[in-house]
């Protein structure tokens, strides 16, 4: 009987989930890992998509055809078209529905989903990953395999480097901590330091109770998908930016106003305001924190495992282990999960067919983003900055180098030049079977 080449993807947040769903459409047998009981990991309490350079990605992965998952959250969204300070044209889906849709997006694709399953275990031959193995002694084997664990917590990690576990979406004290597939394989994962020398960055926004807070600011924020509400002199902190993971919501305005966003719940863009200052805010009187419980205090903290790896994302001298998202460097964000997961997913399904391994040409963002961010991980100092296509610094190389625009004709035209049109839909055909 004919092998069929199969993928193991091991972190179900976006980046997994893209993963999976492009090795599935490459032609391979997929099985998809996840620790706990839902896909989307640090997504399911973010929401912000096509802000700023990540319109410019998103078009571009669906000019490349792999659009299902940007379709999903455009689908979703609760507002269209947005500004907020330094952002513009940003949509915000509906994290409250967006899990449930994309689980059905994979399984009407075949991906074999399994939930409740954390990956403590590997079988290795040589540089080969052959099988991984979850905590409750399951075995799953594959010909290629896909870390996408993302690089936040462990609880220890957050008590080392933060101020404890402030009780996340991740439920690490339910569901077990983040475990590397890379960092099981003897791979020596990288650690970021953010702009102030300390290790690790703190998720730099959290949600609020919606029936907490005022019920006329909360039908301006349905309306508008925003509010910039000024804090009094007193409360102004501009100083605890620097230890923001998302650079791009850094700048002075997110420490002097309250920016919240409406993503099905208020997100608050401001980390680590005391629930008894906020509450002194007009209209926050009665303000609770859902995500983190303990979101008055801090956040998790991220970017503590990242994964040396190529411009195809294979990880360093391992055969068949390739990594997207944060696993794959400090990328931010789930358009960054997304494209990084998809080249990590499609390019394990050729490797898995016998085929090398493509990169995405740096003429498009998408594929400049990881070429610069290989280079970074090379330099002695490079990993301070992240990576997001919405602001900071990799947003200022794109303007530089003219890859941004929301012009959908000039994407897709130089999608085309790049030989790339529909690229992602297409099933392989393999040379060989790799078994
Ligand atoms: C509070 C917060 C708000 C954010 N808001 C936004 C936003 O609005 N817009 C935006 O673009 N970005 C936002 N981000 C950033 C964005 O969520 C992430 O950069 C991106 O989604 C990371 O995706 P990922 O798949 O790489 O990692 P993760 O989302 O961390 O997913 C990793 C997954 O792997 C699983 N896992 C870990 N170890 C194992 C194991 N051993 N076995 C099985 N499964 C395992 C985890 O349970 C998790 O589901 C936010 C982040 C946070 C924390």
């Amino acid at each position: 009987m004919a092998h069929i080449a199969r993928i193991v993807v091991v972190g179900g947040g976006w980046s997994g989930s893209a993963a999976a769903l492009a090795a599935r459409k490459a032609g391979t047998e997929v099985t998809l890992l996840e620790r706990t009981d839902m896909l989307l990991g640090t997504g399911l309490v973010g929401g912000i998509m096509r802000n700023n350079g990540r319109y410019t990605a998103a078009e571009e992965m669906m000019a490349m055809g792999a659009g299902e998952l940007f379709e999903a959250t455009d689908r979703l969204a609760l507002h269209r078209n947005i500004t907020f300070p330094h952002h513009h044209h940003a949509s915000l889906y509906d994290v409250t529905k967006i899990e449930p849709e994309v689980r059905h997006i994979l399984t009407e694709a075949g991906v074999d989903v399994h939930l409740g399953v954390r990956v403590t275990g590997v079988r290795m031959e040589g540089r080969r990953l052959r099988a991984v193995a979850g905590y409750g002694g399951d075995t799953f084997e594959g010909d290629a395999f896909v870390d996408t664990t993302g690089s936040a917590g462990p609880p220890g990690n957050c008590e080392r480097y933060g101020l404890g576990c402030m009780m996340c979406v991740l439920r690490c004290h339910t569901f077990g901590g983040r475990v590397g597939v890379a960092v099981l394989c003897g791979v020596d994962e990288l650690q970021v330091t953010n702009a102030s020398g300390k290790v690790g960055s703190y998720s730099g926004s959290c949600e609020l109770v919606k029936e907490s807070l005022d019920p006329a600011l909360i039908a301006q924020l349905e309306k508008t998908g925003v509010l910039v509400v000024p804090l009094p002199e007193a409360m102004k902190d501009t100083n605890k930016l620097t230890l923001k993971a998302c650079q791009q919501y850094a700048e002075q305005e997110f420490g002097e106003n309250l920016v919240i966003l409406d993503t099905g719940h208020p997100k608050l863009m401001m980390p680590y305001l005391k629930l008894e200052t906020l509450r002194e805010v007009p209209g926050f009187e009665s303000a609770r924190f859902i995500d983190p419980l303990s979101g008055g205090i801090a956040n998790s903290v991220r970017f503590l495992g990242i994964a040396p790896r190529d411009d195809t994302l294979k990880v360093s001298n391992m055969d068949n282990l390739f990594c997207g998202g944060e696993k794959a460097g400090p990328f931010v964000g789930h358009t960054e999960a997304i494209t990084t997961g998809t080249l990590a997913g499609h390019n394990a399904a050729r490797r898995a067919l016998g085929l090398d391994p493509i990169t995405i040409p740096s003429s498009l963002a998408v594929g400049d983003a990881v070429a610069w961010m290989t280079e970074r991980l090379a330099q002695p100092n490079g990993l301070g900055q992240k990576v997001t296509f919405s602001g900071s610094v990799y947003f200022l190389r794109m303007v530089e180098r003219g890859l941004y625009t929301i012009d959908h004709d000039a994407i897709r035209q130089r999608v085309a030049a790049a030989g790339m049109v529909g690229y992602f839909a297409e099933p392989l055909e393999a040379s060989r079977y790799a078994v």
